[in-house]
């Protein structure tokens, strides 16, 4: 009997007398006690009556016992589907309904409004709180012995959810060799070790720190400092400890606006890795001169974890998300014909791999638009390869401006625009302009104690980009929206701003 994921990230544990789990205070979780636990929530599972390839839906605060519950998940073969903590509960019953899940586990202080979304799903609930206590531990701790599920590579072991910033959000059915296969290429890639201490303050309900950061980890046979969250003092705080750190690149922005941040603290680390969101060529600068680290930035997504990583030797390239992993394939694409284009050109990633996912949740059409027949995946994000084959991104499709019939790629201005004097950062979306469709439009933030002086950037952007491409609108806001993975919510700025060009009239 097989279960690869098991064998892989749980059964090593049972082993190990050390700390696997080291809290904010330094308290720790030996291995032997992590598996204990994962092992007494999958019987726990099991004993509901969850069987293997269930749905498992949790919307819990992070703690090892929320980690517990993922590997328990994978013992018992049961779907793993967890949930942002920010959703509120009319949201969990989409996820709840769509997925058709057996079992939700959510936290006490939501009970009531939870209880009810499952039972008008016919699933079962169950508590967890942020100090791993509830009700499912309850049930866990009166459990016996469990034997794990036997379940194949292809058998599904998550399913996430992707944010959904245009549409419903669709669930991601991600296998056991998808995860497997790609913690193994990471471990192997970012060197990563038994020796390892990695600071883990990124949340578990996303692929970023459940499966790169965790799963790589738990490969490795290395220890982690889990964090509830990201807290700029304690990470300070705790940074002499760890070797390692996985960061969205929000967290390098505010640990480089403090002081305490500097070549001292940080002198002992091995690596830094940046993800989920762009970091900014500037961002990467400031870092190395600071601390005498270049961060290594790598690109993924929900469906595909990791794609491209830049080297652990050789040049970590500013702005770029270097090369495709071992094993992946990734070509550039024109978006309306499918054909691939020439080094240099901008156009649709397309990947290929074990690490691409099996499709979205019962949305065969979906799949079908989005999964080709031939395994590639079209990410929906614009890239560019350069002549050292290094991998950039241009912006999402979906951010594409069309004005008057023109393509406007964002962030070929939003990088002129980072780089004008009193700029923080910007932000460059299309809203409905009466004459050209989309009309651009540039939102900045101003740098700290200063003021963008727009009429030089109005100056700035007509020397260097046409007409059609320069924005018709500035807006100067106090900051951009971000979600919790630091990604800039566009959305939100194209809603704040789609009557400007009206209101112009
Ligand atoms: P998610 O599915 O939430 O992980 O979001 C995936 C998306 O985040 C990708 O399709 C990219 O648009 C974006 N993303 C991830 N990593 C990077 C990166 N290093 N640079 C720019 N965008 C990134």
């Amino acid at each position: 009997m097989t279960n690869p994921l098991y064998d892989a990230l749980v059964a090593p544990l049972a082993e190990r007398r050390d700390d696997v789990l080291i809290d904010a205070v330094g308290a720790g979780m030996s291995g032997a006690e992590l598996y204990g636990r994962a092992m007494r929530l999958a019987a726990a599972l099991a004993g509901a009556g969850l069987v293997p390839g269930d749905r498992l839906a949790v919307q819990i605060e992070k703690s090892p016992q929320a980690l517990a519950l993922y590997l328990g998940a994978v013992a018992a073969g049961v779907v793993f589907l967890p949930l942002n903590t920010a959703y509120t509960p009319e949201e969990v019953d989409y996820f709840v309904g769509n997925s058709r899940a057996a079992m939700l586990v959510g936290d006490p202080a939501k009970a009531e409004a939870l209880h009810a979304v499952a039972a008008r799903h016919g699933a079962r609930f169950q508590t967890m709180d942020g100090a791993g206590a509830g009700s499912l531990p309850d049930l866990a701790a009166e459990a016996g012995d469990f034997t794990p599920a036997a379940r194949n590579p292809d058998d599904l072991a998550a399913i996430l959810y992707t944010s959904g910033t245009t549409g419903r959000s669709k669930g991601a059915m991600l296998s056991q060799s998808n995860l497997l296969s790609n913690a193994e290429v990471l471990v192997r890639e970012w060197r990563f070790t038994k020796d390892d201490v990695l600071l883990h303050a990124l949340p578990i309900f996303h692929t970023h720190g459940l499966f790169v950061a965790s799963n790589v980890v738990l490969r490795s046979g290395g220890r982690m400092i889990f964090l509830p969250g990201f807290k700029l003092d304690q990470v300070i705080e705790l940074l002499p400890r760890a070797t390692t750190m996985m960061g969205v690149p929000t967290f390098y922005t505010r640990l480089l606006n403090d002081p305490r941040f500097d070549r001292d603290l940080v002198g002992h680390m091995r690596l830094f890795t940046s993800g989920s969101a762009p970091l900014l060529a500037e961002t990467h600068r400031q870092f190395e001169d600071r601390t005498g680290h270049r961060i290594l930035e790598r690109y993924g997504m929900t469906e595909t974890n990791m794609n491209t990583s830049n080297p652990y030797d050789g040049e970590r390239r500013a702005g770029t998300v270097g090369f495709p992993l071992p094993g992946v394939e990734l070509k550039i694409t024109d978006p309306a014909t499918g054909a691939t284009l020439p080094d240099g050109e901008p156009g649709m990633i397309e990947v290929r791999g074990p690490n691409v996912f099996l499709g979205y949740w019962e949305m065969p059409e979906k799949t079908r638009e989005e999964l080709r027949e031939d395994g590639f995946f079209l990410t929906g994000d614009i890239g560019v390869i350069d002549p050292d084959g290094y991998v950039s991104i241009v912006g999402r499709q979906k951010d594409l401006i069309i004005t008057g019939g023109f393509n406007v790629y964002p962030k070929e201005i939003e990088l002129i625009l980072d780089e004008q004097p009193g700029v923080l950062e910007s932000a460059v979306v299309g809203v409905p302009h009466p004459d050209f469709g989309e009309g651009v439009v540039a939102v900045l933030v101003a740098a700290p104690d200063s003021a963008p002086d727009l009429v030089r950037i109005r100056t700035a952007l007509e020397q260097s980009l046409a007409r059609f491409k320069q924005p018709k609108h500035i807006a100067v806001l106090p900051e951009l929206p971000r979600n919790t993975m630091g990604k800039v919510q566009k959305n939100l700025l194209r809603k704040e701003l789609e009557s400007v060009f009206a209101l112009q009239r």
